[in-house]
């Protein structure tokens, strides 16, 4: 505050006077100024005062003043100051001077009152400020108050996000809040979706009607577009006046200024709250847009954490899902069905009736997803399961176990045979080929039924009873169904133990190859041996081939053991060439050797040709006519390359496949080996007969070698040289042989032709 100067103290009543005048009628409290010459413009010579003429009634001013020296201050000088020099010189007045220029008077009475004066000032400015702060209180007061309703508003948007999922409720309830705290006429919330795009657009101040009307979401250009691509609040008077502004859609109420903020957090915008028009007709301050971002803060912590908890949820959901379903079929999984398995049962026993479970393997499914490729393999699922659904009703369960097996759960069965007759529908909806990529796939399925109560009282033993029947249906050639019988479970349960043994049979060296002697008819001379698999396990015994070929090549194991095989067979025709036998040796081949790849094959071959030294003229290789048919083109490419190196090729089981003797023009087949079931009968039954004799006809006009499997006796063997067979095997000639037995076998027949 600034100091108080003599010139704001000076004593009001001053009277000019000339030094040679008389005091008269003195009024109390009058202070003269005492001037020579002029009272306006001459010197001044001092100060006199009442009490000064008390005492001298009779003096003249020039008296009065003349002994006394002349003190004064300045109009600056600090009235503290001025007051220390009067009473110093124990002065009643002070005289004020700028420079010899005579500018006023001070008396205490002057400087006190000035100083009230001054103090009153204070006190009055200091009542005005305090009045200003109790004005400025209200209206702390007022905020704090929306303040505090914004916070409320807040935790209630917690709170609605706490019992409602539906975040538009949450959103509406944020604007209206937000609008009538601010006091405007229209006020809306945009929240984007994770792409960008106008996901919900909540407002208020516009009639439902009203905006059904405007019709369209905002689509985010001009002022509003800025805000969420900027992420920055605009606070403008008025929109119309922004280059940035693109103009209202049609029906939309005319708004002229504008609060908006980004919802916002980490730089990630959610959305943007607007308000538009002041219902004062006010324009938006500094405090509202702060208020507007508070509250924009709030509702982006709210939206991330309702995005979070969205998430959560989703992914939970998601786990649910793939606890109970499977991913690519969309059926349910074993889980599931089980469950439902174990309703059923329980509504079953109590309504008695029954639960039929259908379990369905696919047919060759492996061989084709080697084949031809997962992702296909995959796409054949699908449309399996697709097809399976059509065949059962609402109530039934069509499940995917995994792999290549599905079970259809049938509840509330009258009888057990409506399960056959779903087995069949199933049977029939699969029999259509499915076209996958220009492929076109043939399907087939073994089907194996279980009932409750009839084959087991729990989920479990039903499940494995049918699984148990399934692979009797395999067993029984698949493409069939079969209901779940006591000697299943037996013969399931050997299948599996048959497996384990299976894929440890190599490394324990439990199999081995025996040899049946092929004879030339004609000559009666060996000219062949064909190489048949034996497995001796200690456990289980001697298996003979059909019990364990369709093991290895359903799990794939034959692909290593018919490596085994060739390289065996080859090693051992090349010993009896040594020992100056002039034999072929016959290898079987499994399809699947075929399919993984016919590289593979190829390679495997050639390897065992080399490693053992035989001429690949040596070795004759046998594949059955379902191989030929599965997968023409690729067989055909791998046996013209085999048929490059020399190498023979046969049909075996000639007459029992699909063949149609029109496709052995396409392949350089070398023999055909006709299958025993049309040589038991030959010498008896004409039909046979017929048949075996057109074969070795059509073989001798296609220049093919004719091979005459499973001849038991003299006769059959009589007849088929009769008809002009080429030549035989069989038991008549000998069954298949040991190495050793096959040596001595060797050695007899040598003398004979020696
Ligand atoms: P296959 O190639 O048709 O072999 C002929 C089967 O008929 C052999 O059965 C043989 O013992 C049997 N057999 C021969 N002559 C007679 C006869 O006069 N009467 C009777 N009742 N049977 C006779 P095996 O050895 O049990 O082999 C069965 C099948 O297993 C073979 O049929 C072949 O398809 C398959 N197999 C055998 N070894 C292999 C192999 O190394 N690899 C592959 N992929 N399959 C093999
Ligand atoms: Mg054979
Ligand atoms: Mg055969």
């Amino acid at each position: 505050m600034k100091k108080l100067t003599a010139e704001a103290c000076l004593w009001p009543h001053v009277v000019r006077v000339l030094e040679q005048e008389r005091p008269e009628n003195v009024i109390s409290k009058t202070v003269f100024a005492v001037f020579c010459g002029s009272v306006d413009e001459g010197e001044f010579c001092g100060l006199a005062c009442e009490h000064d003429i008390v005492r001298h009634p009779s003096w003249i001013f020039a008296d009065l003043t003349e002994h006394r020296p002349l003190l004064a201050v300045t109009p600056q000088t600090g009235v503290q100051r001025a007051l220390a020099v009067m009473d110093e010189h124990r002065l009643d007045v002070l005289a004020v001077l700028e420079g010899q220029k005579f500018i006023g008077a001070l008396t205490r009475q002057s400087i006190l009152e000035a100083l009230l004066a001054r103090e009153k000032t204070l006190l009055d400015e200091s009542g005005r400020l305090r009045g200003q702060l109790a004005c400025e209180h209200e209206k702390t007061k007022d905020w704090a108050e929306k303040l505090s309703h914004l916070y409320e508003a807040s935790r209630s948007l917690l709170g609605v996000l706490a019992y409602t999922s539906l975040k538009v409720d949450l959103l509406q309830t944020g604007i209206e809040v937000l609008a009538k705290l601010l006091e405007v006429r229209y006020g809306a919330i945009g929240i984007l979706d994770r792409a960008g795009a106008l996901e919900h657009f909540i407002y208020t101040g516009i009639s439902p009607e009203q905006a059904e009307q405007i019709g369209h979401l905002p689509e985010g250009r001009g002022l509003l577009g800025a805000v969420i691509k900027d992420n920055v609040s605009l606070r403008l008077d008025d929109m119309s006046q922004d280059p940035r502004n693109v103009g209202f859609p049609p029906h939309h109420p005319a708004m002229k200024s504008l609060l908006a903020v980004p919802i916002s957090l980490s730089g990630r915008v959610y959305g943007r709250i607007y308000l538009c028009d002041k219902v004062s007709g006010e324009t938006f301050t500094q405090v509202e847009e702060d208020i507007a971002l508070s509250f924009a803060h709030s509702l982006s912590l709210v939206l991330d954490n309702a995005r979070e908890v969205e998430e959560v949820k989703r992914a939970r959901q998601r786990l649910d899902y793939l606890a109970h379903f499977d991913p690519l079929t969309g059926l349910p999984n074993r889980t599931l069905l089980n469950d439902r398995v174990t309703q059923a049962l329980t509504h079953a026993r109590r309504m008695q009736t029954r639960v039929g479970l259908v379990f369905l393997d696919l047919d060759n499914f492996k061989l084709i997803n080697d084949t031809l490729s997962h992702a296909l393999g995959d796409e054949l699922l699908k449309v399996v399961a697709g097809r399976l659904t059509t065949c059962i009703r609402e109530e039934d369960t069509a499940a995917r176990l995994g792999g290549d097996e599905f079970v259809v759960m049938l509840a509330n069965l009258g009888h057990g045979q409506a399960a056959a007759q779903v087995a069949e529908k199933i049977l029939k909806a699969l029999e259509t080929p499915v076209t996958i990529a220009a492929h076109e796939i043939f399907i087939s399925t073994s089907i194996g039924i279980s009932i409750y109560p009839d084959h087991a009282q729990q989920t479990d033993d039903l499940l494995a009873a049918a699984d148990a029947a399934m692979y009797h249906a395999k067993k029984q050639g698949k493409n069939n169904y079969q209901f779940f019988t006591a000697e299943m479970n037996a013969e399931a349960k050997a299948y599996i133990k048959l497996e384990k043994h299976l894929r440890r049979a190599l490394e324990r060296d439990e199999l081995a190859l025996h040899y049946q002697p092929q004879i030339e008819l004609e000559s009666g001379r060996v000219i062949g041996m064909e190489a048949l698999l034996r497995w001796n396990n200690s456990e289980l015994g001697m298996i003979a081939p059909f019990d364990f070929i369709p093991l290895a090549e359903e799990t794939g194991l034959i692909v290593p053991i018919g490596a085994w095989v060739l390289q065996a067979a080859c090693v051992q025709a090349a010993k009896w060439r040594q020992s100056g036998y002039s034999l072929k040796i016959a290898v079987n081949l499994s399809s699947r050797q075929f399919l993984c790849g016919g590289d593979d094959l190829l390679t495997t071959v050639l390897q065992a040709l080399e490693y053992s030294g035989l001429p690949p003229q040596m070795l004759e290789l046998e594949i059955t006519e379902s191989i030929l048919m599965q997968h023409l083109e690729t067989t055909l490419a791998i046996l013209e390359q085999l048929k490059a190196q020399g190498i023979s090729i046969s049909i075996d089981d000639f007459g029992t496949g699909y063949s149609s003797l029109s496709y052995l023009k396409r392949f350089s087949i070398d023999t055909l080996k006709i299958d025993k079931s049309f040589i038991n009968d030959i010498a008896t039954d004409a039909n046979d007969k017929a048949i075996v004799a057109a074969v070795i006809a059509m073989a001798q006009q296609l220049n093919l070698k004719v091979v005459a499997e499973g001849v038991e006796n003299r006769e059959q063997s009589a007849f088929l040289r009769g008809l002009g067979c080429h030549s035989v095997q069989g038991y008549y000639f000998s069954k298949p042989l040991s190495v050793e037995l096959a040596a001595v076998f060797l050695q007899d027949h040598r003398q004979e032709d020696e």
